[in-house]
């Protein structure tokens, strides 16, 4: 007998309908003699609609009140899914991830994990019951509600199969795996059969929200064997899993996997800051103390000794940014500060590509072919970035997805 946890996704819980499937899913996999975890994410759009309730009230809630709203949402399904598993005959039990003692700092709005102790649901296990736990949420040393950021839920599966030992950690969403990029956006792109940790953990940072970023780090670091798959299609779905266990699959020894794309950038320029020593520190610093997360940065170098200075935030602290920025522009000695946020990124993904050269070339000229001005670029042993016009994102994708001839075979 093996311990699965599943995770289900708020479209999987969107109405009363889908949580009783739910429920006979995960009763099918009960009765074929596994114990079984289930951890669920609140009802589609309810996570969205808490926000903006708090919002109504003030743009800027009490972080740790608007936790103990955001934990609400999972309240909700994890009881409906008990009521649901009891009403055809399965004992159930829910716990919040307080309950559970799902231990975290006290970082509201993006928690992170530290501990977990579940001595009480190891014996619900054991005796045969079905254990539903809330995603997305725990409790800091304080005993205050705590909720891990947005998709948090994918991180609160792989920690409870890390700690549990499972033998999988299933992710079950509204798509059948992996795939080569966002089937929203491109109809024909390929369900991938395997994705390697570090591949996974390049798309998710790269703006792939199928799963979030902490979840695959932690399942990397925790050897957790990690699944995506659909809630509504049967099907094996998509295997993340080491590099090495790929080398007896040469045909999945692939150049690119996957194209990420995020939208949630923008672009700030300095012009004609003088070039000398310390000029780099004294823009960022001031960002970095103010929290700001900088993404790609260049620096082009002048002839009159005077530089160009450009870097990526976050679209949320673009304003704040600019702001800052305009305070210091006289002491740097900068000529304009200037900024655009219409702009995007897009990536290209492989580990095929440490092997390879001319990938980069391949992409700038699917994008020229295009018309499709590229802004900045940035590469990794494993990836290559580029920033363009907001407008042009999906045609980019599509182009690149077309030049390296990711699609289904037909
Ligand atoms: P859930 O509510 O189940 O957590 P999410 O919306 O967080 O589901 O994640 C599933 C969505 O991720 C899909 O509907 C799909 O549009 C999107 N997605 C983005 N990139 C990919 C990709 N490379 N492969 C599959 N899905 C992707
Ligand atoms: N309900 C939370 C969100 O919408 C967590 C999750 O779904 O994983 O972000
Ligand atoms: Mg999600």
């Amino acid at each position: 007998m093996s311990l699965i946890v599943q995770k289900y996704g708020g479209t999987s819980l969107g109405s009363l309908e889908r949580i009783e499937e739910v429920a006979k899913k995960v009763i099918g996999w009960h009765e074929r003699g596994h114990q079984i975890m289930v951890v669920v994410s609140a009802m589609s759009g309810e996570t969205d609609r808490l926000v903006k309730l708090a919002r109504g009230i003030t743009f800027r809630p009490n972080p740790r009140e608007l936790d103990v709203l955001l934990a609400t949402g999972e309240q909700v399904t994890m009881a409906l899914l008990c009521i649901a598993l009891e009403k055809r005959g399965c004992t159930a039990r829910s716990y919040t991830g307080g309950q559970v003692r799902i231990l975290t700092d006290s970082s509201f709005n993006k928690a992170r994990i530290r501990d977990i102790q579940m001595d009480a649901i190891r014996s619900d296990l054991d005796t045969g019951l079905i254990v539903v736990v809330a995603g997305f949420q725990g409790v800091d040393e304080e005993g205050n509600i705590t909720t891990l950021g947005r998709g948090g839920s994918d991180t609160t599966g792989v920690a409870l199969a890390a700690a549990l030992k499972a033998k999988e950690c299933q992710i079950y969403t509204d798509v059948d795996g992996i795939y080569t990029t966002d089937p929203r956006v491109v109809p024909d792109a390929r369900r991938l059969n395997r994705i390697t940790f570090e591949e996974m953990l390049e798309m998710a940072s790269l703006g792939s929200k199928v799963l979030q970023i902490r979840s695959v780090e932690f399942a990397g670091k925790h050897n957790v064997p990690l699944r995506v798959l659909s809630t509504f299609k049967e099907g094996p779905g998509t295997l993340i899993t080491f590099e090495e266990e790929l080398v007896s699959e040469p045909m999945e020894k692939v150049l690119i996997s996957g194209i990420a794309f995020n939208r949630d950038e923008a672009k700030i320029t300095i012009l004609g800051v003088p070039d000398r020593p310390g000029i780099a520190f004294n823009i960022l610093g001031p960002i970095s103390d103010a929290n700001i997360e900088v993404d790609m940065i260049i620096q082009n170098v002048g002839r009159d000794n005077t530089a160009d200075f450009t870097f990526t935030v976050h679209r949320n602290d673009y304003e704040r940014t600019l702001e800052i920025l305009r305070e210091h522009t006289s002491r740097m000695g900068a000529r304009e500060v200037s900024g655009d946020n219409k702009i995007a990124k897009l990536s290209l993904v492989g580990i095929g590509m440490r092997s390879h050269a001319g990938v980069a070339s391949q992409m700038f000229q699917a994008l020229a072919k295009e018309m499709i001005n590229i802004r900045m670029i940035t590469t990794s042993e494993i990836k290559i970035s580029v920033v363009v016009d907001e407008k042009y994102l999906e045609l980019g994708v599509r182009a690149l997805h077309e030049a390296f001839d990711l699609a289904k075979s037909s």
